[in-house]
């Protein structure tokens, strides 16, 4: 069964008179902005062919799904599971209260105090924490047009009080060592990279194939971290939805309050949609019922 487009052309008629619904990020005013009606969706198959509906071209703000990419750059760190565990919150991703309790170990890499501390590694290590990462992901997905909306950044850096907060307190307990605002202003950029449906689900196409991206001749990851990732995803990538999210979708997957997911299914397809109302978690309220829908009529899920 790989007839997608019909089946996205489906869900497309269906959702369509709900496009609109949730409630946009506000707490970042330039995202208080975007029209909530906007939609998108693209699949891209293992083998390269690409299936799309909507504004499926059209840039959108990652914000967390920037975190996949930020953790693939530093799988290989010998520090990274002592510095941050892989369990899921059960708390708000922007949540500080676990991370008193658990010493400053944030329970996993993909809620805002996790990716903090990736961040910082990535800084130890490339001695830049901005450029490498969007070149990383412009080779990823093999676009080079890909970028920082340094408006977004500055709008998120200019309220981001309970993220300058973490990332202090996680300072106080050692877990970071650069400089506590080089690392924000970093973590900031990296969420304002903007990429259509089509590029994320390009970008997701390695996590498809067991590390190998067919834009990069090198394996981004090997197999075993491949699955490591896509098993994170799937028990932290959504947040405290995380659970229900799995149950509907069935699929690893990672959000943004942007309103993008971008989910894979090994050695099938990565999907990426986009519909920027938020449900009270920050996932996408549409994003997730369309992914749900799409793993149903396809019959494609991992379970
Ligand atoms: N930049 C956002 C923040 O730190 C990212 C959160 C998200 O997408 N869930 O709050």
């Amino acid at each position: 069964m790989d007839d997608y487009q019909s089946i996205l052309d489906e869900i497309y008629t269906e959702l369509s008179p709900r496009f609109g619904e949730g409630h946009v990020a506000t707490y970042i005013p330039e995202l208080a902005k975007i029209e909530p009606q906007k939609f998108g969706m693209a699949v891209i198959t293992a083998d390269g062919r690409l299936f799309q509906v909507g504004r499926a071209d059209e840039p959108f703000s990652i914000q967390s799904i920037s975190k996949l990419f930020t953790l693939t750059m530093v799988m290989g760190e010998p520090a990274l599971w002592q510095r941050t565990g892989r369990e899921p919150s059960g708390n708000a991703f922007n949540s500080l209260v676990q991370l008193e309790y658990e010493n400053g170990i944030p329970r996993n890499p993909f809620i805002n105090a996790g990716a903090l501390v990736v961040t910082d590694l990535i800084l130890s290590k490339h001695g830049n924490a901005k450029e490498v990462v969007l070149n990383f992901v412009r080779r990823i997905s093999g676009q080079s047009d890909i970028s920082f909306n340094f408006t977004v950044a500055a709008s998120e850096e200019s309220v981001g009080f309970r993220n300058k907060a973490m990332a202090y307190f996680l300072k106080s307990f050692g877990n970071i060592k650069g400089d506590v605002e080089v690392v924000l202003d970093a973590y900031f950029h990296h969420c304002s990279i903007e990429m259509s449906c089509v590029q994320l689900a390009k970008a997701g196409l390695f996590l498809v194939n067991h590390g190998k991206s067919p834009y990069w001749s090198v394996p981004i990851l090997n197999a075993r971290e491949t699955k490591y990732i896509n098993s994170l995803m799937l028990t932290c990538g959504t947040y405290d939805a995380v659970g229900d999210f799995a149950y509907q979708v069935g699929l690893p997957a990672k959000s943004g309050v942007g309103g993008g997911i971008l989910a894979v299914m090994p050695d099938q397809f990565a999907v990426c949609v986009w519909s920027p109302g938020l449900n009270d978690v920050g996932n996408s309220l549409l994003g997730t019922q369309v992914l749900s829908l799409f793993t149903t009529k396809t019959g494609m899920s991992i379970f």
